[in-house]
């Protein structure tokens, strides 16, 4: 199946064309630093490597920057992603997020973000990692298959 008829993988519930896939084609251009967020999940997930270099604030990229996303990319088999807050201020903004990968069964990366915007771009800074939320058994699964937690990863 054609990539772009798929839901994003952000689990936005849109269509990919209509999600992250315009970010990931201009390379930059969120309008905000949720979105940001969302399209550099999706850009792991699909393999946009050069789109997290980008969204990446020049201040932060290490010299190898690019091979190191290159490798999460390649040993890292990402599950789902749930956003938990948003705040924006002027040019600041903190997204706190989950994002499951794959480790028998998965793990959770709970992160409350910082981005920065500068001459109308924003960027990706750093985190600081938080501890697992509480999963509801009964709640729809992190990964989007439409069951529940205790019939889908929970179980
Ligand atoms: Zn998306
Ligand atoms: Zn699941």
């Amino acid at each position: 199946m054609n990539q772009r008829s798929l839901i994003c993988p952000c689990l936005s519930g849109k269509p990919y064309a209509n999600c992250c896939e315009p970010l990931h084609q201009a390379n930059h251009g969120a309008n905000t630093a949720e979105s940001l967020m969302r399209s550099r999940y999706s850009a792991f997930c699909l393999g946009h490597a050069n789109y997290l270099l980008t969204t990446l604030h020049p201040s932060k990229r290490r010299p190898d920057e690019l091979k190191q996303i290159e490798n999460t990319i390649n040993t890292t088999a990402w599950l789902g992603l749930k956003i938990l807050d948003h705040k924006q201020a002027n040019d600041l903004a903190e997204v706190e997020f989950v994002a499951f990968y794959e480790d028998a069964p998965f793990v959770q990366l709970h992160e409350r973000s910082r981005f920065t915007r500068e001459a109308g771009q924003w960027f990706y800074h750093d985190g600081v990692f938080m501890p697992d939320i509480k999963l509801g058994r009964n709640e729809p699964c992190f990964c989007g298959s439409g069951t529940k937690f205790k019939h889908c990863h929970g179980s």
